[in-house]
């Protein structure tokens, strides 16, 4: 028996299903993981059906589905159950994580077709002729020679309308007869041929002098190339390349244009290289792991340069080559960009598709990447935090590169970290997890001490390449020098001075963007601050104005301080939009751009500087974090970092933590191509352990002291965090329902959990809204899990909306 009624996860801001009946047509379409359209309220809405159900909750009154708008389940068996793992571990609502989960609803139709199989279409041929008897009815018997007729395929309509009932139609899938293909629609992708070497070619064979260009630029100097270019750099003749593949010399695939641009696309992919021995080890390492087939998480710790991702690409290749599927994920878009373009020149037509991820996508081109993996025609997704939930069958192998990057949480609900929900959904699958990083997050690499995780560590970088000379500039030192507080000491402008005379390049890291972040009174002590945050405001002098970074808020230049109103104000902290000015005058002949989100605001200007620097149009480049992470800049011999303190000094356990990362990755930006390099960083407290294991990129050293201190002060690893945050724009109800939390919260603490608050949170006031605080600690996540569960529902009991209330399980900042 079918069950006749399903439970239905919407989109809405409450952490329940709702009971809707399924109409006897379409009792077959609708399966846990389908989409189906049910009247909500007043209005219709799309949500998930996660579970079929004979039981109906008493007194209610059931509504019918009004539609069921997938064939096939838009989200998996396993699928579901991890969205399920998500809301209960988040504690964030599940409609609201399905809808984090599938693809934007868009206005691009699904063509539906329904293609025979063999066994159908010789079924059908021999129906055709009266040559069989079979135990189909008269309507399926027909039916089925009338796809024969139509070709074979038969468009269904954009109601899924067939003469056929849906039972019928599913009847015959079932019994293997036919298939039912769904595809997107919308606009077709642009594509453009690629070619590579591929040298089929006998050793004695003499290649002429233009065949030899060819290989030089496709086996060495540039790797795969779109045709076109290939044409323009060979000044050959298309007859020639077309030749060349037919002979087995080249081979050429197809493969899609990105809507979104590579900042570094030169058309260059790097070649395929072999493995050293250290790259060896570790994919080795992951073999046997995949032998083994079954549930595993590695940590791949390799110092930057050491050639993580050719092991990446190994490891994939091994997984599709056991028939299975392989997701990577990397922490932002210009990486997804790079790698995607490595997997394709790896396995795009040659092996299986790939389909590339991430939120610059729009809507149609996105759905459209979804659907082919749902489909199967994609094997390999690459993509940004949210790829882990493509929607691949029979996965082998999750990549999280960069594990420990800030940028794989969601800070929205759900805020869920990509990174742990991969390893969960590793072990949903029966998968490997891959963590790669030079510089791990804390947890992970205790996880893998502990032996929980297994380590593989990459001590060297390629061709035994030094890591870049790491020194420390003491600004104390050179205050007492110069008598100035000048950002660029004497040190770090030499190094400047140097580096443009040889005709390198330089990146010059600074933390804040922004004229000045700070505006004083000299007279009462003031700061201006934002009218909607308790944030003080940044001067920007380009655009002539003060503006807030947390809400965008904008303030015209006070000419007196707005509290006493004494004439000196001043400005203070310098940003990058000044040092980039600062630069300019002491460097009246370089080629110097800034890249920071004021100049990057579109991803054009962005890919324009990057490219302008890559391409060797550019000297010096001043920006902000942008600047530090995965670029492969090969002419950069010097890194300078304006302060090593302003990450240290924030109110953050995480501060040490994420200096010695933010260091060690900015330092990894020097001295990766043949000319070595040097790194200057700028510091109050050269003593301080961060910028110490930083400066002799000592990993396992820094890892050792701050879990000492991790350990002292009981954060994590040794401990879960949950931050509460209770807001409104009202302060009166801000306090009220942080005080009515506090009857419930505050009881519970002791029994092996322990509960600060409520307080007022660092950012105290933020877009309008004041905000208090409580922090949980527990050695047992579940016992979080169980308190803020319980937290939530005496939320609504006691009637203080949900809105107001975050919750942030494993938060990354406290603020
Ligand atoms: P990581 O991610 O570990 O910082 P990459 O994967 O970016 O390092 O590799 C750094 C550089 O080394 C890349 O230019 C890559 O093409 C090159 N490379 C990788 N493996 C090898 C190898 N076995 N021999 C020579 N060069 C290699
Ligand atoms: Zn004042
Ligand atoms: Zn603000």
């Amino acid at each position: 028996m079918t069950e006749s009624y399903c439970n239905v996860a919407l989109t809405v801001p409450l952490r329940t299903t709702f009971t809707y009946a399924v109409p006897e047509e379409m009792r077959e379409h609708v399966q846990p993981g389908s989409r189906v359209l049910v009247p909500f309220r007043k209005k219709a809405m799309v949500g998930i059906v996660v579970e079929m159900t004979s039981e109906v909750p008493e007194g209610t009154k059931i509504r019918e589905i009004h539609k069921a708008l997938d064939l096939i389940p838009a989200l998996t068996p396993k699928l579901l159950e991890l969205g399920q793992w998500i809301a209960s571990y988040y504690l964030a609502p599940v409609g609201e994580v399905f809808r984090a989960m599938l693809p934007p609803v868009t206005e691009i139709s699904v063509k539906r077709q329904i293609v025979l199989t063999e066994p159908g279409r010789a079924l059908a041929e021999k129906l055709k002729d009266g040559t069989t008897l079979t135990d189909l009815d008269g309507t399926e018997a027909e039916f089925l020679q009338r796809v024969l007729e139509k070709k074979e395929e038969l468009t269904l309509g954009a109601r899924g309308k067939v003469e056929i009932t849906p039972e019928a139609l599913q009847r015959l899938r079932r019994l293997g007869y036919l298939e039912i293909r769904e595809t997107m629609q919308g606009r077709k992708r642009k594509m453009q041929h690629v070619v590579a070497w591929k040298g089929n070619i006998e050793p004695s064979a003499k290649l002429g002098e233009k065949e030899q260009r060819i290989r030089g630029l496709l086996e060495t100097e540039r790797g795969p190339l779109p045709m076109q270019q290939l044409l323009k750099l060979a000044q050959v003749s298309r007859a020639l390349i077309e030749r060349m593949l037919r002979d087995g010399l080249l081979e050429g695939w197809e493969e899609p244009i990105d809507p979104v641009a590579d900042p570094f696309d030169t058309g260059y992919t790097p070649p395929a290289h072999t493995l050293n021995e250290t790259q060896e080890s570790a994919f080795n390492a992951i073999r046997a792991r995949f032998e083994l087939g079954e549930f595993g998480v590695q940590l791949l710790h390799g110092v930057t340069g050491s050639g993580k991702t050719e092991v990446y690409l190994r490891s994939v290749q091994d997984t599709l080559a056991r028939g299975k599927t392989a997701i990577i994920l990397v922490p932002e878009i210009a990486l997804t960009l790079w790698i995607g373009r490595q997997c394709r020149a790896w396995f795009g037509a040659r092996f299986e598709g790939v389909a590339v991820l991430h939120s610059a996508l729009n809507d149609v081109e996105r759905a459209r990447e979804w659907w082919r993996v749902r489909n199967g025609a994609a094997r390999v997704v690459v993509g940004t935090r949210s790829a882990i939930f493509a929607p691949l069958e029979n996965l082998g192998l999750v990549i999280v590169d960069e594990e420990q990057e800030n940028s794989y949480k969601q800070e929205e609900t759900p805020r869920y970290h990509g990174r742990d929900v991969a390893i969960v959904r590793a072990k949903l699958e029966n998968a490997l997890a891959l963590l790669g990083s030079a510089t791990p997050s804390l947890e992970t690499y205790h996880h893998a001490v502990n032996g929980k995780y297994e380590l593989l560590t990459m001590a060297s970088r390629v061709e035994n390449r030094n890591l870049a000379a790491v020194e420390i500039v003491d600004l104390r030192t050179d205050f007492q020098q110069t008598q100035k507080a000048n950002p660029v000491s004497q040190t770090l402008h030499a190094a400047i001075a140097e580096c443009l005379s040889f005709q390198t390049q330089a990146l010059v890291l600074i933390n804040r963007r922004g004229y000045s972040w700070s505006v004083l009174c000299r007279s009462c002590g003031a700061s201006v601050q934002c009218v909607n945050c308790s944030i003080s405001m940044t001067y920007h002098k380009n655009r002539n104005r003060l503006e807030c970074h947390y809400c965008g808020s904008i303030q015209t230049i006070p000419k007196a301080c707005p509290k006493c109103e004494s004439k000196y104000v001043y400005f203070f902290g310098e940003g990058s939009e000044h040092l980039e000015e600062r630069l300019r005058k002491e460097f009246p002949g370089a080629r110097i751009a800034r890249l920071d989100r004021d100049t990057a605001r579109t991803k054009q200007q962005y890919q324009e500087t990057l490219g302008a620097f890559a391409s060797g149009a550019l000297d010096i480049l001043v920006g902000t974090q942008m600047l530090a992470k995965g670029h492969d800049f090969q002419r950069v011999t010097l890194v300078g970092v304006i302060s090593a303190d302003s990450s240290l000094s924030l109110p953050d356990f995480r501060a040490a933590e994420r200096t010695f990362q933010l260091l060690t990755q900015v330092a990894g930006r020097a001295g990766r191509g043949e000319l070595p390099g040097r790194v200057l960083i700028q510091t109050y407290y050269p003593e301080h352990y961060a910028v110490q294991d930083a400066v002799r990129q000592d990993y396992v050293s820094f890892y050792e002291r701050e879990l000492h201190f991790r350990r002292m002060m009981m954060y994590p690893p040794f401990t879960s965090l949950a931050n509460v945050i209770v807001r409104n724009a009202n302060l009166e109800n801000a306090i009220r329902w942080s005080r009515r939390l506090s009857e419930y919260l505050t009881p519970q603490s002791g029994k092996g959990v322990r509960i600060l608050g409520p307080a007022s949170a660092p950012l105290a006031r933020l877009k309008k809204e004041h905000r208090y605080q409580f922090l949980l600690k527990s050695p047992k996540k579940s016992v979080l899990t169980k308190i803020l569960s319980g937290a939530l529902a005496f939320c609504d009991a006691n009637e203080i909306p949900g809105t107001a209330v975050l919750v942030d399980m494993d938060p990354l900042s406290l603020l």
